[in-house]
C-alpha cells in the first residue's frame, strides 16, 4: 500500500487515525470531540416529528434501522436525542367525533410503540420525567397534538388529550378551526373567537403547552394575551430569513419571548431558504407534480406519500428545477432567533417525517451536527444546551406551576 493509500485507508476506516495523530480536532464525521461530548451529555429535545404516521400507516417497527423516513431507535440514538414529541396529526379538513376518534388512535399507537420498546423508551409528561428519562439512558417520549379541529369543538377533549399524556396542542393546522385562524387560511374568525380564548385556557388549566407553529398572527397575539403560561411555536422558522407564513416574524418571535415562550426551528427548506421558497413559488408545476406522484405510488398512506414527496424534489434539485438547501441554513435560523428574542427563547422542532429535509440533515443521526456548528459561531457549551433543550425544559416547568396555580392536576 503506497503512503497515498495508507491515508486513504485511515480516513474511510478511522480506527488507526489516532496512530496517525490525524484526529485531535476531528472524528469522521467533521464533529470536534467537544462538541460530541457535549451533545451526547445534553438532554436534546425536539419539539415536532410526524413518524406517529408511519406508525399507523405502515406497520413501523421504530427499534430497527431503516434506510427511508428520518427517526428511528438506532437513528435517535446515534443523533443523542434525549426527547422526542411525536405529533397526533390528521388533516384539518377531518373534522367531528371521526376527528377525535382518529386523534384516540394515533395517541394509542405512540403508546403502544413506546411499551413495545421498554428498553428504550418511556413516555413522559413533565419536565422531570424527561430529565428521569435522560438520567436512566432512555429516550422521553411525548405527544403533542397538530391542530385544534381534533378537539371537536368539545373542552373534555383538552382534558381527555391530556389525561392521555399529551403535552402540546397546535391551536390550527393549515386549514381554520371553527374557533381559530390558520395561517395558511381566509381569516374567518380574526385570530381566536371566544371559544377558542377558553381553549387556551383550558390547555393552561390541565398543563398541555399552547402551540402557535400554523395559526395565524392574529391568533399568535390573541393566544398570547390571554395564555397564563408561555407559549411554543413547535416546528416554526423566521419570516426575515424566509419569507413563509409559517414563519415567525421578529415582531413575533420579541413578543413570544417577552412572555417566556420558545421557538424551536423548523428544518423544512421552504421554511429555510428564501432562494428555494421563491423558486418553488415560480414553479407551481414541480409542487403538483410531486404531490400527483407521490398520490400515485402511495394512495392514501401519508407517510409514504412523505419519503416520496422529498425524494421527488431532491430529483428536482438535482435537475436543476430548484435550488439545493445545505443544513446550515438551520443554524442561520436558530442564530437569527436568538439574536431578535434571546437566547433563552430558542429550541429545535425539525419536522423530521413530515417535511423536506435540507441536504445534510437526512435524518435525526445528523443533530450533533447542530452543536458543533453552534460552538463554532462562537455559543458557550451552557448556551448550546439552552438551544438544544434546555429552553423547551424550562417552558414546560412554567406550564406546569401554571397548571398547578389553576387548579389543575400537573
Ligand atoms: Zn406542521
Amino acid at each position: 500500500m503506497t503512503r497515498l493509500g495508507l491515508l486513504l485507508f485511515a480516513c474511510l476506516f478511522g480506527g488507526i487515525l489516532p496512530l496517525l495523530g490525524l484526529a485531535a480536532a476531528q472524528t469522521t464525521h467533521g464533529i470536534s470531540p467537544q462538541a460530541r461530548a457535549l451533545h451526547f451529555r445534553s438532554i436534546v429535545i425536539d419539539t415536532h416529528d410526524d413518524t406517529t404516521q408511519r406508525l399507523i400507516y405502515g406497520h413501523f417497527d421504530l427499534a430497527a434501522r431503516h434506510t427511508d423516513g428520518d427517526v428511528d431507535i438506532p437513528r435517535m440514538r446515534e443523533g443523542g436525542l434525549g426527547a422526542i414529541f411525536f405529533s397526533i396529526y390528521i388533516p384539518g379538513t377531518i373534522t367531528g367525533p371521526e376527528a377525535v376518534q382518529r386523534a384516540l388512535t394515533q395517541i394509542n399507537a405512540v403508546r403502544a410503540a413506546v411499551a413495545a420498546n421498554p428498553k428504550d423508551l418511556v413516555l413522559a409528561t413533565t419536565a422531570a420525567g424527561i430529565r428521569q428519562a435522560h438520567a436512566s439512558g432512555k429516550i422521553a417520549v411525548l405527544m403533542g397534538v397538530e391542530g385544534g379541529h381534533m378537539i371537536n369543538d368539545d373542552l373534555a377533549n383538552v382534558d381527555k388529550f391530556a389525561a392521555l399524556g399529551v403535552r402540546y396542542m397546535t391551536l390550527t393546522h393549515m386549514v381554520n378551526t371553527d374557533w381559530g385562524d390558520s395561517s395558511t387560511d381566509k381569516p374567518a374568525h380574526n385570530g381566536l373567537t371566544d371559544f377558542g380564548k377558553q381553549v387556551v385556557r383550558e390547555m393552561n388549566r390541565v398543563g398541555m403547552m399552547v402551540d402557535v407553529s400554523h395559526v395565524s398572527d392574529k391568533t399568535f397575539y390573541d393566544a398570547l394575551a390571554v395564555s397564563q403560561a408561555p407559549l411554543i411555536a413547535s416546528h416554526s422558522s423566521c419570516r426575515a430569513l424566509c419569507n413563509a407564513p409559517r414563519n415567525m416574524t421578529d415582531d413575533m418571535i420579541r413578543a413570544l419571548a417577552a412572555k417566556g415562550g420558545v421557538i424551536q426551528i423548523n428544518y423544512h427548506v421552504g421554511f429555510l431558504s428564501q432562494e428555494f421558497r421563491t423558486a418553488s413559488d415560480a414553479h407551481p408545476e414541480l409542487g403538483k407534480y410531486v404531490d400527483a406522484e407521490s398520490k400515485k405510488r402511495c394512495g392514501d398512506d401519508e407517510a409514504c406519500q412523505l419519503i416520496q414527496s422529498e425524494k421527488l424534489t431532491r430529483e428536482h434539485v438535482a435537475q436543476g428545477k430548484l435550488p439545493r438547501v445545505d443544513w446550515t441554513r438551520i443554524i442561520d435560523h436558530i442564530d437569527h432567533a436568538v439574536k431578535v428574542g434571546g437566547i433563552d427563547h430558542v429550541g429545535l422542532g425539525s419536522d423530521f417525517d413530515g417535511a423536506n429535509m435540507p441536504y445534510g440533515m437526512e435524518d435525526v443521526s445528523h443533530l450533533p451536527q447542530i452543536t458543533d456548528a453552534l460552538l463554532k459561531r462562537g455559543y458557550s457549551p451552557a448556551d448550546v444546551q439552552k438551544i438544544l433543550g434546555g429552553n423547551t425544559l424550562r417552558v414546560m416547568e412554567q406550564v406546569e406551576a401554571a397548571s398547578k396555580r389553576m387548579g389543575g392536576k400537573q
